[in-house]
């Protein structure tokens, strides 16, 4: 008999979550993870005394009840709504795009002659068939290139009229000073005050799991697979499949941390849309709310600041973000087929092959786990 009913693989959000659910309901779970820590892209280490989001800015939101109710069982989650700027040249725009922005382009000062000025600047289109002719039809031209084409171009290394609108539809256009960068349906939001990792590690924290640091689930993969009854696997999914089918594409990131005196850009996130600046955003982590909780302190001397240069993806950097055009979604489907033609269960961004916000992750190793397990209220 096999001495564990799940072997998880990978301590991310995916991963833990279901983990500490299929503990929860009664079984024995082992957890085994490449990386020297949990909580995977969450990651966030101490530097200077601030928790430093060591794979980019990561803000919990959710429109889920109980995907909030889940998460704040393991973290005090300090309020904090996410706001950011774009900075173009020597200038600095309220963004995403809202009535201070369109202030700062055009002069207009009420939600009616905004909304007059952006009728004139649409570009009809009636079937927009990317993400450009979409960007187009939204804002017109002048919005387009100022904030998204170049950005675009920049995270994906693609012309935004090879990608679907998709990508930038979940940023919203609002015609009052509300700039808050999530949707509005997001009633829950903030960060975990002791950051991720720690939050991680309360979750993975129960009788019946353990887990094991710095090993590589694929490198044993035969001795690992004998020790469960199933395996609930998070990593990449061509690296499940040995990438016999070929690689799948993916967008990387280059991100590069700097500490410095005093404060220096204010805020949390700045984006650089211009196509002439390598990084698309630079993020500066005290100011990201967790120090509201007693860490290192807005005030504090120094700061930890980290620039994003968008790369691709070799095989051998971090896969950040899945490619979602035909090709690669028809390649991921195969792949997928055959991981759970093996009894895989495949759960999170890398394994699905899809771009997932932390909540909806969450939410899907809860309802996979409660339909596995015959158990609800998760
Ligand atoms: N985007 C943009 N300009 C910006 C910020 C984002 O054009 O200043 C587009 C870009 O295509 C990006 C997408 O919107 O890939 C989603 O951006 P978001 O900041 O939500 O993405 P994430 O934080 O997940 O990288």
């Amino acid at each position: 008999m096999s001495r564990y009913d799940f072997l998880v693989v990978g301590a991310g959000l995916a991963g833990a979550t279901f983990a500490r659910a299929a503990a929860e309901a009664g079984r024995r779970v082992l957890v085994m993870e490449r990386r020297g820590h949990v909580a995977g892209n969450c990651h966030t280490p101490e530097r200077e005394g601030i928790l430093v989001h060591q794979h980019g800015p990561h803000l919990f939101h959710t429109s889920s009840r109980a995907v909030w109710e889940w998460v704040t069982r393991f973290a005090a989650f300090v309020p904090y709504r996410h706001r950011a700027l774009s900075r173009v040249g020597d200038r600095l725009y309220s963004f995403p795009i809202n009535l201070l922005t369109l202030y700062q382009l055009w002069g207009v000062t009420t939600p009616a002659e905004a909304a007059a000025r952006l009728a004139q600047e649409r570009i009809p289109c009636e079937r927009p068939r990317n993400l450009e002719e979409w960007a187009l039809s939204q804002v017109g031209r002048e919005i387009y290139e100022t904030f998204f084409a170049g950005y675009t171009a920049k995270q994906w290394g693609r012309d935004p009229a090879d990608l679907p609108a998709s990508l930038v539809r979940r940023l919203p256009v609002r015609l009052t000073h509300d700039d808050s960068y999530f949707p509005d349906r997001d009633v829950y939001q903030g960060v975990p005050a002791g950051g991720y990792t720690a939050m991680v590690e309360a979750m993975l924290d129960a009788p019946g799991v353990e887990v094991q640091l710095s090993v590589d689930f694929l490198e044993e993969r035969s001795r690992a697979e004998a020790l469960a009854g199933q395996v609930v696997y998070t990593g990449s999914l061509d690296s499940l499949g040995g990438h016999r089918q070929g690689y799948l594409g993916y967008r990387s990131l280059r991100f590069e941390h700097t500490v410095l005196e005093g404060d220096f850009q204010g805020a949390g996130q700045v984006n650089y849309p211009a196509r002439d600046v390598p990084w698309t955003r630079i993020t500066e982590h005290k100011h990201l709310g967790q120090s509201s909780a007693g860490r290192g302190g807005v005030s504090g001397e120094r700061t930890v600041i980290t620039r994003e240069y968008p790369q691709s993806y070799d095989g051998d950097n971090e896969p950040y973000y899945p490619l979602a055009d035909a090709e690669n979604r028809a390649r991921a489907a195969r792949y997928r087929a055959d991981a759970e033609a093996q009894g895989y269960l495949l759960l999170g961004r890398l394994a699905r092959y899809q771009y997932m916000d932390m909540d909806v992750v969450v939410g899907q190793s809860l309802a996979v786990a409660s339909r596995l397990l015959g158990r609800t209220g998760f």
